[in-house]
């Protein structure tokens, strides 16, 4: 057995390994170790204390998907829920649906009896004003909400910079079982009900107990365009190591055209435990636990750059 995280999950790796040695699923040690990503208030990349979007709403994010039999559930643009990840959860195993988004996921998320946010952030918030300051002249909380263009200003605060964080989790039972999941508040100041690659599967998460699983956080369009996550698992199909099957679709991504392309980490992990983290920046690292380790250890993401080709 074994949990793979991105290193934003060293407050819920611990929990989510014991849970696993405890006869957890995999996919239930990926909730567990999620949630406690979620409730982190000083991550202001997942749950409650995210940044916002542009208007200042936070627009939450998560997917998980069961390799075993690759049911899948998904939320976007959640609004108010404290957990994503358990609604999205639920709705792999309540819905005849993968993805509800919006309206749809809040009404699902109150069906359900979702637990709710209960305060705001203010680190966050004040964050996400003092970026707002930098980009219109009449700051405050209103300031963005009278009906003006939003794209202009979402360019302008698209900071590539900011996009690190987002949580992944992978996990494999001694069951068979093989999970990944995914929880999200976004791109920053992103333009309202953008869904960046965390709800998408195939693109942020991807699990087939057969191979793997892997996960992506980073600029979600690329994941998107390239199905990054899927491509990694795709790769261990055809028989590449986790190392290997990561760096190639790194080097798919490299290929992009467009703006905004430079920020990509992967993390992968297959059937016989074997690992890997990639980054495009230095400086990044991963966590894991496998069985006969009694606490999570670190370890250094491999680089490879993806070079940036436009202007800021
Ligand atoms: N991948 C996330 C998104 O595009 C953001 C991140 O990983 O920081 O929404």
């Amino acid at each position: 057995m074994i949990i793979v995280a991105s290193a934003n999950g060293r407050v819920g790796i611990d929990a989510a390994f014991e849970a696993l040695e405890s006869g957890v699923s995999a996919v239930g040690a990926v909730e567990i170790g999620i949630r406690a990503v979620e409730d982190n208030a000083d991550d202001h990349t997942v749950g409650a204390a995210g940044y916002p979007n542009i208007l200042g709403e936070l627009e939450l994010d998560a997917s998980i998907m069961d390799g075993v039999t690759r049911e899948c559930g998904a939320v976007g643009a959640l609004h108010g829920f404290r957990h994503p990840i358990s609604v999205a959860l639920s709705v792999m195993r309540n819905l005849p649906h993968v993805l509800l988004v919006g309206e749809g996921a809040d009404r699902y998320a109150r069906e359900i009896g979702a637990e709710r946010i209960t305060s705001v952030n203010t680190a966050a918030r004040d964050e996400w004003r003092r970026r707002v300051a930098e980009i219109v002249t009449a700051p405050g909380d209103d300031a963005i909400g009278d009906g003006r263009p939003l794209a202009p200003l979402v360019r302008h605060a698209a900071d590539p910079e900011r996009v690190a964080g987002t949580v992944n989790f992978l996990a494999i039972d001694d069951d068979g079982g093989v999970c990944a999941g995914v929880s999200t508040s976004g791109w920053a100041l992103k333009y309202p009900g953008r869904l960046g690659d965390s709800p998408v599967i195939g693109g942020g998460c991807y699990a087939d107990a057969r191979y793997g699983a892997a996960a992506c956080t980073g600029m979600g369009e690329m994941a998107i365009r390239a199905c990054t996550a899927h491509s990694i698992v795709t790769a261990m199909r055809h028989g590449m190591s986790a190392d290997d099957a990561v760096r190639d679709a790194f080097e798919d991504l490299v290929l992009l055209g467009g703006p905004f392309l430079d920020v990509m980490n992967s993390i992968a992990v297959d059937t016989a435990g074997n690992h890997a983290g990639f980054s495009s920046l230095e400086g990044r690292t991963y966590v894991y636990r496998s069985s006969g380790m009694t606490s999570y250890d670190e370890r250094a993401r491999t680089v490879a750059p993806i070079p940036r080709r436009w202007a800021r």
